[in-house]
């Protein structure tokens, strides 16, 4: 046991095989000699040093007896209890392990409780006592059924072991979530004699990750899926349809003027509507239906198994769309505001993978905008025809990068008359060059150019190539006096220094001011009205002149055209076209011509194209044409024939 060999230990003191301890051992041994003095006995655990210098519990009784040669002698046996000390040791681990954060119930075999730790108290609310002699299902929340149990204890059976969440109750009647491991003791003959049941309160971790799937997936304001989700959605829709092979819908919903009563009643009653759009989008589609927020005002919905026939699917996407359209419309209760919205809807039909999500959305987004070119509250499905519009433009607006760049541009100029018929100017109108598409109408690019804001650089260089027309022009007598007209869009005349634009022009070129026209349109008269005629005055004061083009197709108020430093009204061509058949039309002219003169303007009239309407016009006070009866634009070289000629 001490690893000594017999003989080794003679005359050592005893003390050389008791291991170190706080106390020495020449302590301990004169602790035993006294209690031996007093009883004859001694026993107890003792720790012992092997020669080896390993040490190891032994249980030592001591007794000492009178030898007839040596006198009073010590008897000390040992026996090893290694063993039983590590299995204490083991026994206090599992006591300190067993008061942890974890609730744990330790059951026997039938699974009456027989033990529970602080933490099962602190979790559930019971104390030992009340649980103990129980069974676990008094803990039980009334939210799984019988099945679930049935499920889990199966599992026990047959693995040893179940893990996995679960609803509880607490004392307080509180429901919460844990996190269960249910773990089998077993004897020696395999047979259980207790489960272990260890618990970990997750509610809060399962409401800060439902919290966050809130946050990640979910609209705030609507609690509607957000785009993420309706990605997502999408996804499983396009799986979903390859399967079934029925078709979806994809509605993309615009509410119509948004920003207004955003803007006018403030981003709260703006949110008021949002929340109640949201509901009733809810309730006009059917259960497994996906709505969702994509954007400030706009909201995406899934219409998932409709018919396998396109026609058929399209009709049925139409009725759900009309749905969602009368419910749109009735009025709302903002706060105590009475609110009529209106929407813009658009549709695409989608059923496999057959495009991208990106593309399905842009498809509905597209016929959603026709559906708001349209008059909005409205709504319009997506078809190739709206995609090859759409391509065309895209193109055209890559193009129109490259015209500035490549010089594709020109301008014509078509001759302004005054009664005599004598050439007194000209508008300048302009025209592209396409590469491969040839000559490209203005009608088909500069709304283009408006939007993209391209209409700049072009605009800057239709007034710059006018200017230096009105140099070359002041050089001879014979065109000297000529006016040329320049189309400025609104928003070019936004630009806060569009007046500087010009007049640093002006200067550069050497152009004169009087000879150069400004033709704006009545679309920037919605506009900040002093603004205008700020910037209008500014140029005036130089001697540039301004035309109002197009007149009676916008909104003007008369009362702002007052305030306006005009030089001339511009009868649009529409009403010209039609002056001899179309009395209103005939009213509206003379209506114009009688304004201007009342307000000391002079007046123009654009398409004229025949001697009857030119003479309507003269007899009724215009003195100024414009149009085809005296020529087309033309390039400057026909343009500056022409005046030879007259
Ligand atoms: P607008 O300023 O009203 O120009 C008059 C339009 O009427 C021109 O079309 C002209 O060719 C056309 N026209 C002239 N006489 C007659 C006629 O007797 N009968 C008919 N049916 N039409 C006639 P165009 O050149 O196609 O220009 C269309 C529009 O494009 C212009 O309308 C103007 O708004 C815009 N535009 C043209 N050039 C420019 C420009 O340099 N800048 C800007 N911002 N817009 C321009
Ligand atoms: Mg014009
Ligand atoms: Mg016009």
């Amino acid at each position: 046991m001490f690893k000594y060999d017999p003989g080794e230990l003679i005359g050592q003191h005893v003390s050389i095989v008791n291991a170190p301890n706080d106390k020495s051992p020449e302590f301990i041994a004169t602790q035993i000699m006294l209690e031996l003095e007093r009883t004859g006995t001694w026993s107890g655990e003792i720790q012992n040093r092997r020669k080896d210098s390993t040490t190891f519990w032994c249980q030592a009784n001591v007794t000492t007896f009178e030898h007839p040669e040596f006198g009073q002698i010590w008897v000390s046996e040992h026996q090893d209890i290694s063993e039983r000390k590590q299995a204490e040791q083991k026994l206090r681990i599992a006591a300190t392990a067993f008061e942890t954060q974890e609730s744990i119930i330790i059951a026997d075999a039938d699974t009456i409780i027989l033990e529970v730790n602080q933490a099962f108290t602190k979790i559930s609310g019971y104390a030992a006592t009340e649980v103990i002699g129980k069974r676990p299902n008094m803990l039980g929340s009334g939210i799984h059924d019988d099945s679930f149990y049935e499920q889990m204890w199966n599992e026990v059976k047959q693995h040893g072991q179940w893990h996995g969440e679960i609803w509880n109750r607490r004392k307080n009647g509180e429901i919460y979530l844990g996190l269960l491991t249910i773990s089998t003791v077993k004897n020696g003959h395999n047979e259980v004699t207790n489960y272990v049941g260890s618990l970990i309160d997750i509610s809060e971790r399962k409401y800060s990750e439902d919290k966050i799937k809130q946050l990640v997936y979910y609209d705030q304001l609507t609690q509607l899926p957000n785009r993420t989700l309706l990605y997502d959605r999408l996804q499983q829709a396009f799986s979903a349809s390859a399967r079934s092979n029925l078709h979806n819908a994809l509605l993309f919903i615009d509410l119509d003027n948004f920003k207004t009563l955003n803007d006018s009643l403030g981003h709260h009653i703006g949110d008021l509507l949002l929340q109640q759009v949201a509901q009733r989008l809810l309730a006009c589609v059917r259960e497994g239906d996906t709505v969702a927020r994509v954007g400030g005002d706009e909201f995406v919905i899934i219409l998932e198994n409709l018919n396998a026939k396109p026609e058929d699917a399209a009709t049925q996407s139409e009725i759900i769309g009309e749905k969602i359209l009368g419910n749109l419309t009735i009025p709302y209760q903002l706060n105590h505001h009475e609110y009529i919205g209106t929407p813009s809807i658009g549709f695409a039909l989608f059923k496999g993978h057959s495009i991208s999500i990106d593309a399905l959305l842009k498809q509905a987004d597209i016929a959603m905008y026709q559906a708001k070119a349209a008059g909005r509250n409205t709504l319009r499905f997506f078809d190739q025809r709206m995609q090859e519009i759409v391509n065309t433009r895209a193109a055209l607006e890559n193009d129109l990068h490259e015209a500035i760049q490549n010089f594709q541009f020109f301008l014509h100029y078509q001759p302004q008359v005054d009664i005599a018929g004598t050439i007194i100017g000209a508008e300048a109108l302009i025209r592209w060059q396409h590469p491969i598409r040839g000559l490209v109408a203005p009608m088909e690019f500069i709304s283009l150019a408006e939007e993209t804001g391209l209409i700049l650089p072009i605009g800057q260089w239709v007034m710059e190539t006018a200017c230096l027309q009105l140099v070359a022009w002041s050089k001879s007598p014979a065109t000297r006096t000529l006016q040329l007209a320049v189309n400025v869009s609104a928003n070019q005349f936004r630009q806060e220094n569009f007046a500087k634009q010009v007049q640093e022009l002006l200067e550069r070129t050497g152009a004169e001011p009087t000879r150069l026209k400004l033709e704006l349109t009545e679309s920037l008269l919605v506009e900040n009205i002093e603004d205008v005629i700020n910037k209008m005055s500014v140029l005036k004061a130089l001697g540039v002149s301004f035309s109002l083009d197009d007149f009676g197709t916008g909104y003007s108020s008369l009362s702002y055209l007052k305030k306006l430093p005009l030089d001339q009204l511009k009868i649009d061509k529409g009403f010209v076209n039609d002056l001899l058949t179309d009395p209103n039309d005939a009213a509206i002219a003379r209506t114009i011509i009688a304004l201007a003169q009342s307000m000391g303007l002079n007046v123009i009239a654009e398409g004229v194209e025949t001697k009857a309407q030119r003479d309507f016009l003269a007899i009724h006070g215009c003195h100024y044409f414009q149009g085809y009866l005296f020529s087309k634009p033309v390039s400057i070289e026909q343009f500056e024939a022409l005046l030879k000629s007259t």
